[in-house]
């Protein structure tokens, strides 16, 4: 990056814009924080995101792709186009008091953020707002897209996203995602994997009077169970695969006639995931064939191993370095001290630093649904720092900072961060022709196909009832005030 590039006085702007929007910025953070809404479920969510774009003139069309809880908000037009995305989702029974040392639910059972998708939803539009005023302020041109993604926790919306079109046309693509510190990639990041439910059909009988005229599919269920841990010692070590099962039965005196288990395969690439789930499907025929029953199988969603473009990671890192992490009270760091000390972690506090830029990056066992986008156009993954370092995820300690004031912060910088590198997109056309350079060149080779069969629609039911039996006592906790983004010097 040049100097112009770190003094430009567009970024000077969008910078000005999220300090002048902080109090909103830790609003809105908190805002999808107390709504703790589960994936595919964010109607609150992306309800008051979308609203926010919409106020500043985006053009906004909800419910993309058959999700009612994704949308995608545009401003601008002509080229080139750059498209911001990010995930809004809770997780099942993660309900946590933020600022507290004790496994405190807010409502006890519920769904709540344990990963901090709250602050990235957040920074999506933050970041989107400003850099939108610094391009109307500037008479920058081109296309900015802002997709709000649901459903991240089960991997599932930008798959269907990608398949249905949505980026086509796109030049660049990055993705806020909360972190300790900040951090971009670039080559493979994370890993491919496919999400698929199992049901087995057989035929109930009495258990205690008649067992012989039953079919059990229970049976199936644990006999592919037997298959799988078998296959397991067989496998490379970068594959995986976990089981939920999600029907059992009923009672024990009723033989099951139908049960199901959902399953997550894991590869380093595409083709390594598919080769699991071929198998896996072998293995349910196997079980079927020895209880005696019938199975089907209901892709939930299939993702491509995240990766990152090495000009979209250097974009990143020059920001970073611009930004700078944020500057932590002692009552911050003492916080995030307790915390970790609380949670048998490594006691250092907070991050004041910045990564070097990975590249190549390790790949890591996790996956993301933002994979698909990573192989369409090139795309960087942006860590921000708002949560405290060595907490692992879905763990309630991991819930204590994401309505204080180091999620506030870190939203700060993360916004002014990811509405610098959109800025620089649009001022230097010259990144966007390199990405797309080097983009073409790290894909040698590489032909990306949608995993998702072509008819297949989204799992909209998947988390509905945990939410609805919540939601009741979870909106007693909503915050009354909504968040307000105004223009410097309004
Ligand atoms: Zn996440």
């Amino acid at each position: 990056m040049n100097d112009s590039a770190a003094t430009a006085p567009e970024k000077a702007h969008s910078d000005a814009y999220i300090e002048h929007n902080a109090a909103q910025v830790a609003l809105l953070n908190d805002s999808i924080f107390y709504f703790g809404e589960l994936g595919m479920q964010e109607f609150e969510t992306a309800g008051l995101m979308a609203q926010l774009l919409e106020d500043a003139d985006f053009t906004v069309e909800r419910g993309i792709a058959g999700f009612p809880t994704g949308f995608c908000a545009t401003w601008g037009s002509g080229s080139p186009v750059v498209a911001i995305h990010t995930e809004y989702d809770s997780n099942p029974d993660n309900s946590q008091e933020a600022g507290t040392l004790e496994p405190t639910a807010i409502v006890e059972g519920a769904p709540g953020h344990c990963e901090g998708h709250n602050v990235n939803g957040t920074v999506l539009v933050a970041g989107a707002l400003a850099a939108k005023s610094a391009m109307e302020r500037f008479g920058l041109k081109g296309t900015l897209k802002v997709f709000g993604a649901p459903a991240e926790e089960q991997l599932v919306s930008r798959p269907y996203f990608v398949r249905d079109g949505y980026f086509d046309g796109v030049d660049v693509a990055l993705t806020p995602h909360i972190g300790a510190e900040f951090g971009a990639g670039y080559g493979l990041i994370q890993s491919a994997l496919i999400s698929a439910i199992f049901t087995f059909h057989g035929e109930s009988a009495h258990a205690g009077t008649a067992p012989w005229k039953g079919r059990d599919a229970l049976d199936a269920v644990i006999l592919m169970d037997v298959g799988m841990a078998e296959y397991r010692e067989h496998m490379m070590p970068s594959m995986q695969c976990q089981r939920v099962i999600t029907n059992g039965g009923n009672q024990p005196n009723v033989i099951p006639k139908t049960a199901a288990v959902w399953w997550y395969f894991r590869g380093s690439s595409a083709e390594a995931a598919l080769q699991v789930f071929e198998r896996a499907k072998k293995v349910a025929e196997g079980a079927a064939l020895m209880s005696n029953t019938t199975y089907d199988v209901d892709i939930q969603s299939a993702v491509w191993p995240v990766r990152g473009n090495q000009t979209m990671a250097e974009l990143a890192q020059a920001e970073y370095e611009r930004i700078g992490a944020p500057d932590w009270t002692a009552k911050e760091d003492a916080l995030a001290r307790a915390l970790q000390e609380k949670a048998g972690v490594k006691v250092d506090g907070l991050s004041r630093g910045t990564m070097k830029i990975k590249g190549p990056a390790t790949q890591k066992s996790a996956a993301n649904d933002a994979g698909d986008v990573s192989w369409k156009v090139p795309m960087v993954k942006l860590y921000f720092p708002a949560n405290i370092p060595n907490i692992s995820f879905h763990h309630w300690a991991a819930g204590v900072a994401l309505a204080t004031s180091i999620a506030h912060k870190g939203a700060v910088a993360g916004s002014k961060v990811l509405a610098g590198a959109i800025v620089e997109c649009f001022r230097n056309p010259d990144v966007v022709a390199q990405a797309k350079a080097t983009f073409a060149k790290e894909l040698e080779g590489t032909n990306y196909f949608s995993m998702l069969p072509p008819e297949q629609k989204p799992p909209l039911e998947l988390n509905r009832t945990m939410m609805e039996r919540f939601r009741p006592e979870m909106r007693k906790h909503y915050l009354n005030e909504k968040p307000r983004f105004t223009e410097p010097g309004a």
